[in-house]
């Protein structure tokens, strides 16, 4: 037996809660893992309360991320003992996923665990913060550099928007932190941002073009925010849109990439070619301040994950929260 969250869809309606399950109920799968550390990222918060229909198959265990060991395996990358990690693939949307004490997957699926990360430090970087590294790896391949000026990261207290503040003062950027938290300054200042400013700036219709300011933006938030950024983006400039906090629409002018040469880069983390993940990871390992990873990370346990769900979508959560699963 083992704990996990379920989410059903009964007659009566939808809901999650905390169960103990028969390892018969897991899903099919060549690796079996004893999960360690879960967390909870902003879809996580919509697979757990049903806001929006990321949920594909019922009943489920939502997470789509884990770290652990492995216990039993036929594929052959793994053996029991191995200590892996899995991001997305559809974990936690259409396969059972991490908020448990196990979890089964497709071999294919997993990473082994970086050697510079515990699980636990895995888990607090998660999806959110392996797509911050995503998001910096396209605006760095695009040509964007810190001489070329300040760089822009939305939802800046949020998972994605604490990581790439930390990785991007890393590499030596000026970071302009966009945040509704400006309570939350200096733990944004703390992180690496040169500038807070209030996201109500930007959240707001604007012009088709604006002053030009940012060489690259960071934007986990969409709608307005994201269009305003393009319009804000420097001649030759580089916006990467990876989220939609503030919304799904785009309610932008083609003005910044006709008239400017800007570029939008689409940043999907779910179904990421395994060379990418791997890169990404590494990076993460060369240059995330284990510090600020800590300084970002709440513990909490698999039956808090149920209230963090409802928490994370209303954007009461400052950074990543970590789950550990046997508590
Ligand atoms: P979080 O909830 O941790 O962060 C989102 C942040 O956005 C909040 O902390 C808040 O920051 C800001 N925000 C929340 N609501 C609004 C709003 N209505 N208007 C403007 N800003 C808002 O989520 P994550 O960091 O885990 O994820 C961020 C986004 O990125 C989500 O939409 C998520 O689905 C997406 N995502 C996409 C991935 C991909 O593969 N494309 C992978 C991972 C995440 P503040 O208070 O500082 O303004």
């Amino acid at each position: 037996m083992y704990k996990a969250l379920v989410v059903d869809k009964p007659a009566e309606g939808y809901r999650c809660a905390l169960a103990e399950l028969d390892e018969s109920q897991l899903p099919e799968g060549d690796v079996t893992v004893r999960v360690e550390w879960s967390t909870i990222n902003f879809k996580d918060g919509l697979a757990i309360t049903g806001k929006s229909p990321v949920v594909r198959k019922f009943p489920l265990t939502p997470g789509i991320d884990f770290a652990g060991t492995v216990e039993a395996s036929t594929h052959a990358e793994f053996n029991a003992g191995d200590r892996v990690v899995l991001n997305g693939w559809g974990v936690g949307e259409g396969h059972s996923g991490g908020l448990a004490q196990k979890a089964r997957v497709k071999g294919e699926w997993l990473i082994p665990l970086p050697a510079a990360f515990t699980t636990r430090q895995a888990m607090a970087i998660g999806t959110a913060g392996y797509t911050a590294m995503l998001c910096i790896q396209a605006l760095e391949r695009h040509g964007v550099a810190p001489e070329q000026g300040e760089v822009l990261v939305t939802g800046a207290s949020g998972g994605v928007g604490s990581v790439a503040i930390a990785l991007l003062a890393k590499r030596g950027f000026r970071v302009v932190a966009s945040t509704g938290k400006l309570a939350e300054s200096d733990y944004l200042m703390r992180l690496g941002a040169s500038e807070v400013i209030d996201r109500a700036t930007l959240s707001a219709p604007g012009k088709p073009l604006a002053r030009e300011r940012w060489a690259g933006v960071v934007d986990s938030v969409g709608s307005h925010t994201l269009a305003n950024a393009c319009a804000a983006a420097k001649y030759g400039g580089a916006v990467a849109a990876c989220g939609l906090a503030g919304g799904m629409d785009f309610p932008a002018s083609v003005a910044p990439f006709i008239l400017r040469g800007v570029t939008l880069y689409g940043i999907d983390s779910v179904m990421a070619p395994k060379a990418k993940r791997l890169a990404a990871w590494n990076a993460l390992a060369a240059d995330l301040d284990p510090i600020k990873l800590d300084a970002m990370t709440h513990e909490i346990s698999l039956a808090d994950a149920l209230a963090a769900g409802a928490d994370i979508l209303a954007g009461k959560v400052r950074g990543r929260l970590v789950v550990d699963v046997n508590r």
